[in-house]
């Protein structure tokens, strides 16, 4: 799907909606080459769960191949097998938890495992034997965010025993911070001290160690010392900040623009209510268009108080709620015509409207606005 193809037939699965995510293959190209800078000899693990963040799993996986990605990470074991049934050949880690009659699945697939606990393991190597194929696995250490994984002060016993089974190659070992963004920098170094220790399993039994990695979006960018052989870039390949006051110590910039038309325009009389529950109403004449997205898209109902969308350069506010596939924008005495194009998140004019404005007036993080942009949603990448 290119923006501008002259052809005039459209198929299934082609863009139907004038309602569009576009993503910038440009920008995508800049941050990685930009995270690849700042990291040096570390190889990177693009993140590239829940859809890319929003940006079309597959086809954010093939740029990435092509950008010289080493690796490749998403949540679910569906997601990489949809990655392998569409020729991706890059190794990919499978960063979630695993329960037992998935793991043929995974070895099937070539697709790396998370081991998380000494029962997984024994789990994957008997499966492994039965299918005389060895499983690749990370192990997954917990050095504090009681997530999955084994207790940093329990892992010695871990290593020991995973390296023991004949079936499994352990390729990588890895933890995960649970507040790297943050400007207070204690937690994080307190995992990356316990992290550190649990590594030193190898060097005193002079063992080469596996693939160790720990870095997310966050540690990139305030914690240098936490790269280690590998770094797992999620939020930031997509240009936006894990949070508001983390160092910006890398320039990424967005790759997502959410865009969609004017499909409706009318006049509002005074004291007629608008939308569901009739909520809202004006004293004087409003002019008013219709635009196709809604909750059901991911645009979250719960901004209706502060959204805004830019038409024509300039921002106007939703009146009447966000419904599931509509919203009325207010335009007060202002033109505006079908197919005009309104801007949800990214540049118009001198206008902009961030991924990070949008989280605020729903009282999230940019993660979940991104994540919810709805697959029914077409990407076009441009
Ligand atoms: C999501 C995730 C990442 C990426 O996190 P960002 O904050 O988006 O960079 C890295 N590692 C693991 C284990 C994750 O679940």
């Amino acid at each position: 799907m290119s923006k501008n193809n002259n052809y005039p037939t459209i198929s299934v699965g082609d863009i139907l909606r004038p309602t569009i995510v576009e993503v910038n293959i440009s920008r995508l190209r800049e941050n990685f080459e930009a995270i690849k800078a700042k990291v040096g000899a570390s190889k990177i693990m693009p993140i590239l769960k829940a859809n890319a963040y929003g940006h079309g799993l597959v086809q954010t996986a093939r740029l990435m191949e092509e950008f010289g990605a080493d690796y490749l990470g998403v949540a679910v074991l569906e997601e990489g097998v949809l990655l392998r049934e569409l020729g991706i050949r890059l190794p990919i880690l499978v960063l979630g938890g695993i329960i037992g009659n998935q793991i043929p699945l995974f070895i099937e697939n070539d697709l790396t495992i998370t081991a998380s606990s000494p029962d997984k393991i024994k789990q994957i190597n008997e499966t492994a034997e039965q299918l005389n194929k060895k499983a690749k696995v990370h192990l997954k250490i917990d050095t504090g965010l009681e997530r999955i994984g084994v207790h940093y002060y329990s892992s010695e016993k871990f290593i020991e025993e995973a390296l023991k089974c004949k079936w499994l190659e352990v390729e990588g070992i890895y933890s995960h911070f649970a507040s790297s963004y943050s400007s207070d920098k204690s937690y994080t170094n307190l995992q990356l001290e316990r992290f550190n220790d649990v590594l030193e399993y190898f060097e005193k039994n002079s063992l080469k160690p596996p693939i160790r990695h720990i870095a997310n979006s966050g540690a990139i960018l305030q914690h240098k010392d936490s790269y280690f052989d590998l770094v797992r870039p999620g939020i930031m390949c997509y240009g936006v900040y894990p949070s508001e006051d983390v160092e910006r110590s890398v320039r990424v910039l967005p790759t997502l623009s959410w865009k969609s038309r004017v499909v409706y325009f009318k006049v509002i009389k005074p004291n007629h209510p608008v939308g569901y529950d009739s909520t809202w109403q004006s004293d004087h004449n409003v002019r008013a268009v219709t635009v196709p997205v809604g909750y059901g898209d991911g645009y979250f109902r719960s901004m209706h108080k502060s959204a805004q969308v830019i038409i024509r350069g300039k921002r106007y506010p939703i009146i009447g709620g966000i419904a599931m596939d509509q919203i009325i924008v207010n335009i007060e005495n202002d033109s505006a015509f079908n197919n005009d194009e309104v801007c949800l998140i990214g540049n118009d004019g001198n206008e902009r409207i961030s991924v990070e404005e949008l989280a605020n007036w729903a009282g999230t993080i940019p993660y979940e606005i991104l994540t919810n942009i709805n697959t029914r949603v077409p990407r076009v990448y441009y």
